[in-house]
């Protein structure tokens, strides 16, 4: 599928914020949103005054740009929360939390949402004892994850499991990094989801 692949600090920088796409990077002073608080580009420094249309659209563009997800598919999440019972923002914020390349990010596995997205293509992970090489797979109450045992010795996870192994845990997640799995307890509500994110805003920009 299509992936943007330009500069990844450029989108936080364009976003005016942190999205987290660079590992452990984005914790240290070296964070181009650290570094240079502006947006990118010849007229990054100049302000911009927004309307209500730039605002929400940035939101969406933001929310995109966090999961790794092109327009397609997160309009058909928007139409799938849509159609769900419930507060359309959140499920969609929860449908999203749900990827198979999210929940191996939030366990520990991958030090960002891209780098899980790569190990996931890569084949080295199994949902319920069956392996699951896509990234956009959505997981259920229940589901276990798993890091496949001929993947357990490579450095990638050696680092990112020993940095990650004390980190505290979403609510609705089990992990258990040092002995290669974890569980989804239940689907995240709204609250247990830490995303600086105003859902609403999307809700009203594909309402229109
Ligand atoms: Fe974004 Fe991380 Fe780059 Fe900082 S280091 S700008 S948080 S991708």
């Amino acid at each position: 599928m299509a992936r943007y692949t330009g500069e990844a600090c450029r989108i936080c920088r364009r976003e005016g914020q942190k999205l987290f796409l660079k590992g452990q990077r984005c914790y240290t002073d070296k964070c181009a949103v650290t570094r240079r608080a502006y947006g990118p580009g010849q007229h990054g420094q100049k302000r911009k005054k927004m309307s209500e249309y730039g605002m929400q659209l940035r939101e969406k563009q933001k929310t995109k740009s966090f999961y790794g997800v092109l327009e397609g598919q997160f309009r058909k999440y928007f139409e799938m929360a849509s159609n769900k019972k419930g507060v359309t923002g959140e499920n969609l914020l929860q449908i999203l939390e749900s990827r198979l390349d999210n929940v191996v990010y939030r366990l520990g596995f991958g030090s960002s949402r891209p780098q899980a997205r790569m190990l996931v293509t890569h084949g080295h992970f199994e949902v319920n004892g069956k392996k699951v090489n896509i990234p956009s797979y959505l997981l259920k109450e229940g589901d276990v994850i798993t890091l496949k045992e001929t993947s357990r010795q490579d450095a990638i996870f050696k680092e990112n499991i020993a940095v990650n192994a004390k980190k505290a845990m979403p609510s609705w997640l089990e992990a258990d990094i040092e002995n290669y799995v974890g569980k989804v307890v239940k689907l995240p509500a709204r609250d247990e989801i830490d995303l600086p994110v105003e859902e609403r805003l999307i809700v009203e920009l594909y309402s229109k």
